[in-house]
């Protein structure tokens, strides 16, 4: 017997995890950023919107499946339960993810892949009107967009998109550098980013913009630090997540580092980045590090308020000893540390300790490439 299925894209923000994923478009339509290797070698394509509507359709009958097995089995007709039951053996991935969402309370959809915002403003409205009708309890309903498309947009067209249900963009900023932008062909220009940014909120619709630390490397750090906050501060936008770049084989950049072209920070490099991106940022979004690559995950807070606490929790990294960074560091790129509190933690930090002494060459000492080649697992 076949089983059902839809369509799922390969990748969703963090704060997505337990989101339903409906795939209206396939991989990028830009491909060209140096930095992402996502959908390297992979063709966009646009999926018509009736096919769209049978991965809506297909997904209310794995629902309405899984509430008759809840009925019928002992979990008094609770339909978390059974979701719970069924993420230890899904029969496939997209039972899994229509599991895992029930179980998470089935509020939440994330629209798929790189920049949904390229399908026609009605076709898209349709899209997200059939999902929220077939699927009531869904609430929330969020998108990745490139600021290039929301920038084309009419502001009736977002409103358009608002209306219809679509709650939140995820854009990628990366930097609001024009030289860095140029030469990571992101495609995208810091008024494109402003443009773009400006008519999403203006539309209502929240937005988050995602910051890449070093993408400047060693030769643009600090422009690509303040003339991002320049940007961020004009768009203001709900949430600023930072990522923090990683480099690994499959990126165009990985070439350019190859051949001495990009020069990559340190990680004590970045964090004196990302103090000058706090310190030139002058706006009243929530500052967001939800991602493994971030040295110092422990920098959140709502601005401006929050700006001090979170220089606060730099100036504190600073202050280590460079033995104590060092342990830190691999602690964080091997999992064991979330924070700096940690580093207290005798028993993770002597863990820690024992990894150095394999790691590293002379005993005491680790290169950066052994730092690097641990990051290359997060991407
Ligand atoms: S626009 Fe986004 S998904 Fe497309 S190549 Fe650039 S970073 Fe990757």
């Amino acid at each position: 017997m076949e089983v059902d299925s839809f369509e799922i894209g390969p990748i969703r923000p963090p704060s997505e995890a337990h989101s339903l994923f409906i795939r209206v478009t396939r991989n990028c339509p830009w491909n060209r950023c140096k930095f992402c290797p996502t959908y390297k070698g992979k063709k966009f394509e646009l999926r018509p919107v009736e096919e769209i509507k049978q991965d809506i359709l297909t997904v209310k009958a794995i629902q309405d499946k899984l509430k008759e097995i809840a009925l019928k089995s002992g979990y008094g007709g609770r339909v978390e339960e059974t979701a719970a039951a069924i993420l230890n053996n899904p029969p496939n991935e997209a039972f899994f993810n229509v599991a895992l969402w029930l179980y998470y309370g089935g509020e939440n959809a994330f629209i798929q892949d790189a920049n949904s915002l390229i399908m026609r403003t009605d076709e898209l409205a349709e899209v997200i009107r059939f999902l929220k009708q077939t699927l009531p309890t869904i609430t929330r309903v969020t998108s990745y967009g490139r600021s290039k498309t929301a920038a084309k947009k009419r502001l009736e067209e977002l409103v358009q998109l608002r209306e219809a249900g679509l709650s939140r963009l995820h854009i990628g900023l990366e930097s609001g550098y024009d030289p860095v932008l140029k030469y990571m062909d992101k495609g995208v220009t810091a008024a494109d980013h402003i443009k773009g940014g400006k008519n999403i909120v203006a539309s209502g619709i929240s937005l988050s913009e995602y910051v890449l630390l070093g993408l400047g490397g060693k030769g643009m750090w600090r422009e690509h630090a303040t003339e991002t906050a320049k940007v961020l501060n004009q768009i203001n936008p709900d949430f600023i997540r930072v990522r923090t770049l990683t480099i690994r084989p499959g990126m165009p950049l990985y070439d350019e580092v190859k051949n001495g072209n990009f020069i990559r920070q340190t990680d004590e490099e970045i964090v004196e980045e990302e103090k000058l991106l706090i310190e030139n940022l002058d706006c009243q979004s929530n500052l967001v590090s939800d991602h493994i690559t971030n040295l110092l995950q422990e920098i959140e807070g709502k601005l401006p308020e929050d700006k001090e606490k979170m220089l606060a929790t730099v100036a504190r990294f600073q202050s280590l000893s460079p033995e104590e960074k060092q342990n830190f560091r691999l602690g964080r790129r091997l999992g064991i540390y979330e924070g700096l509190d940690e580093l207290h933690d005798s028993l993770k930090h002597n863990s820690v300790e024992r990894a150095i002494k394999k790691l590293s060459h002379n005993g005491n000492q680790l290169d950066e490439e052994a730092i690097y080649s641990l990051m290359e697992r997060f991407v």
